[in-house]
């Protein structure tokens, strides 16, 4: 079957020449990809950034995202966002926008959807306590990169890793289509963690500032289709970045601004942020003194000098429920049904 030989597979190919002929000159192909670290044959049927996007969406941490806290810990509500749904917002925002610039769809949705892979459970609080409990330091986009090469290792092209660990922090991504990443990121999760405040009762949509409420108006999709399009408009002009206008970047860190000190940094969501902390060091005291739960849960020896570093790669993949169950388990007195004491 001739199909079936990768290296001139007449259906990758098709799309590597789709590529040449739609992509604007400064998007990055995946015929030119740096590649990976260990070399393998080429897909059948798909590009390399195609490949690296299913590898993702088909790990055990992508799936974990699902009970992972965003921004409100372990919600009741069904209508609040969890990891996993900020990183298909994310993904959305962030292939509008590439499509748009006629970047490569494919390299920004596989970064999009790799982005928080290495998150705690509990969100930013649980990062924070995961930080000062380890003395090499945590933080979760350093987390995804190290679940994708260790710990689940997928073997991904050189520019989706760099867009993942450059997704946060002062370096600029290698790439356009990391930097969209990068932009959609904050985009997407301003937008839903108001959305959630409102929903929460925390905040209401008139309490936004009002050169906000002007610049992007008072609903949802209004902010996110007037931000996506001055960024387009803008990052179109030349293609040197990925950014908006002067005038709307002020507005937008106006906006930023106010939902760190309403919501992430000065409400109920954040005063959860005690109890995580002791949840966390709970469990990682727990771990660290009880090596053989480390090794019944990795199903392989750890010997001393890796078991700090084994402990908070064993919790920084817990989900939210987990750990609580965790917690619970060693430190809260077990209940006997008061049933279980009458006589039969
Ligand atoms: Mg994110």
């Amino acid at each position: 079957m001739t199909i079936l030989n990768a290296e001139r597979s007449p259906f990758r190919e098709q799309q590597e020449q789709l590529e040449d002929t739609y992509l604007a000159p400064q998007a990055t192909r995946s015929r030119s990809s740096r590649g990976r670290d260990v070399p393998e044959d080429a897909c059948v049927l798909r590009t390399c950034f195609q490949r690296d996007r299913d590898r993702i969406l088909h790990s055990k941490a992508f799936r974990r995202l699902k009970h992972k806290t965003q921004v409100f810990m372990a919600p009741v509500g069904d209508h609040y966002r969890t990891r996993l749904t900020h990183t298909l917002e994310v993904a959305q925002i962030a292939r509008t926008i590439a499509r748009a610039l006629r970047l490569n769809e494919d390299l920004t949705e596989a970064i999009a959807l790799g982005h928080d892979l290495g998150h705690a459970p509990f969100g930013h609080a649980g990062e924070a306590a995961l930080d000062a409990m380890f003395e090499a330091g945590f933080a979760h986009n350093e987390q995804s990169v190290r679940v994708v090469e260790v710990l689940e290792p997928l073997n991904l092209t050189r520019e989706v890793r760099d867009g993942i660990l450059h997704h946060t922090g002062p370096v600029a991504p290698l790439t356009l289509e990391g930097q969209v990443v990068k932009i959609a990121d904050r985009v997407a999760y301003l937008n839903h963690d108001l959305d959630d405040a409102c929903r929460a009762g925390i905040l209401q949509p008139m309490d936004l500032p009002s050169d906000v409420r002007l610049v992007f108006g008072d609903t949802r999709g209004e902010r996110i289709e007037r931000m996506v399009l001055d960024l387009i408009a803008t990052s179109g002009a030349d293609y040197e970045a990925i950014r908006m206008s002067e005038g709307v970047h002020e507005t937008f860190l106006e906006l930023r601004r106010f939902m760190f000190l309403n919501v992430y940094h000065g409400s109920r969501a954040k005063i959860e942020e005690r109890k995580v902390q002791g949840i966390i060091a709970g469990i990682y005291r727990h771990v660290m003194d009880n090596p053989v739960v480390l090794e019944r849960a990795l199903n392989r020896e750890v010997v001393e000098s890796e078991r700090e570093r084994a402990t908070v790669d064993y919790i920084a993949g817990m989900t939210d429920r987990y750990a609580i169950a965790f917690y619970e388990k060693i430190y809260v007195p077990r209940s006997w049904s008061l049933t279980d004491e009458l006589p039969s």
